[in-house]
């Protein structure tokens, strides 16, 4: 109560904001995931692994955009290509030569060929299950329990949903994730557990004696929406073994580990290639952007013109222009060793506190991504998350972190992402605070 109380004084202006928000916006936010109680945190601007909220707070930003921001805030080499970019004209409808500079770059770092652009996480997600189900003829659509692939019908199913609901693990329930989703669409999706190749096997099995055979398995290869979950040895490469043998399109939905975890993704760090894989978030530097990219033979069906993969926005100057910046300028190979290294640096020093004080918790993360996840047991799935998680403990870190300089996601289900303009400074700044926190807890 007391690190709510001293939130909500540090946060006035944006109280007064909220107030006027509302008479218009509804909610007072641009997007549900934007608002929080008591009111929304409006931010003025950034710069580097910076921000400011409009109380003038300089935070070290952690949340980092629900994961976009890899490349640090307002990045020159990002600016200078969009100032570059906005007096040639910002949109035609017409594919620009920077898009096919993009695609290159992507198609070498993933090892799949063919590539079409969209403008978010969302968009993407949506038309790689098109695709697939272009590709099988089928309509089922599995995917893990607990995962977020973004906001369409197909994939707001078996997410965030009451625990005791979910059934048994052998044949959890399709369940809608809020209202306004037809029940015709929520039961086309099947939800698995992660880390359990036999299990999902099973399923599938059930499903072809049902006549329900999937067009497509949509994972995230690390889960990023239950803090972060690792795949456990072996997992991954079974999973790929069994989507080949029965012909479902295997899609590593990489909106968040994609350009985050290394050069080429998840894909790249775990060594096992999916047909289909879907980015945004951090591919446009802050701009809004996605991409798919596929195998020849999946991709085919779009360029035969069977499937429309369609957007007026889709491959936006200013946004290539961004990514392409990106790509060759920023999220380098020298980009993503530094990464590794803060990384390295906060859950070294994290895990080190979690010891000393002797916290219920353990520090993981891959790449630019990491938490503390307060649990007595390692979480590997939705199941052993939502038995396990220490809900008050991660709700106060969040408060304690954002009442001393530390913008993190206010989800309980999020990870930090660092960018290449986080110091070790910043890295030192997350250590003391979180310190201070267990000393606090165990006083
Ligand atoms: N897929 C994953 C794994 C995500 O985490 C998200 C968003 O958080 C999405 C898809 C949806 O992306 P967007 O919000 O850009 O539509």
């Amino acid at each position: 109560a007391i690190e709510q109380q001293r939130l909500d004084q540090r946060t006035s202006a944006s109280k007064a904001m909220y107030v006027e928000a509302t008479k218009h916006l509804s909610g007072g936010v641009a997007s549900s995931y934007q608002g929080r109680d008591p009111w929304p945190i409006y931010i003025d601007r950034g710069e580097g692994p910076k921000i400011w909220d409009i109380d003038g707070t300089e935070y070290y930003d952690f949340h980092n955009g629900f994961g976009s921001m890899v490349q640090g805030h307002a990045h020159p080499a990002i600016g200078a290509a969009v100032a570059a970019r906005y007096p040639l004209g910002t949109h035609f409808g017409c594919a620009v030569p920077d898009s096919v500079v993009v695609a290159d770059e992507l198609a070498a770092r993933w090892g799949l060929p063919k590539w079409r652009f969209t403008n978010s996480g969302s968009e993407s997600t949506m038309d790689a299950i098109r695709i697939a189900r272009a590709f099988t003829g089928r309509d089922t659509v599995m995917k893990i329990f607990g995962s977020y692939h973004g906001h369409h019908d197909t994939v707001m199913v078996s997410i965030g949903v009451p625990y005791d609901s979910i059934g048994d693990r052998e044949n959890y329930a399709s369940l809608s994730y809020g209202a306004g989703i037809p029940q015709a669409v929520v039961d086309m999706t099947v939800a698995v557990p992660f880390n359990d190749a036999p299990a999902m096997e099973r399923r599938i099995q059930r499903l072809e004696k049902e006549g329900r055979l999937p067009a497509c398995v949509i994972m995230e290869a690390a889960m990023m929406n239950l803090g972060v979950v690792l795949p456990e040895p072996g997992y991954l490469e079974a999973v790929r073994e069994i989507t080949t043998r029965y012909g479902i399109v295997l899609i590593f939905d990489e909106v968040k580990t994609g350009l985050c975890v290394a050069p080429g993704g998840a894909t790249d760090r775990f060594g096992v290639l999916p047909d289909l894989v879907t980015l945004a978030k951090s591919l446009g530097g802050g701009l809004p952007s996605g991409a798919i990219g596929g195998s020849e033979e999946v991709m085919a069906i779009v360029e035969s013109g069977k499937v429309y993969q369609v957007g007026t926005y889709n491959g936006n100057p200013l946004s290539m222009a961004a990514a392409r910046a990106s790509l060759e300028q920023v999220l380098t190979p020298a980009g993503y060793a530094r990464l590794d290294q803060l990384n390295d640096k906060i859950l070294t020093g994290a895990r080190e506190i979690i010891a000393r004080y002797d916290l219920p918790g353990y520090a993981v993360g891959i790449g630019s991504k990491g938490c503390v996840t307060f649990s007595e047991v390692p979480v590997r799935d939705y199941e052993s998350y939502k038995e396990n998680q220490d809900v008050p403990l991660t709700e106060l870190t969040w408060l304690w972190n954002m009442n001393r300089g530390i913008f993190a996601t206010p989800g309980r289900e999020e990870e930090w992402t660092l960018s290449v303009t986080h110091t070790d400074e910043s890295i030192d700044h997350y250590l003391a605070v979180f310190d201070e926190l267990a000393a606090a807890l165990r006083a």
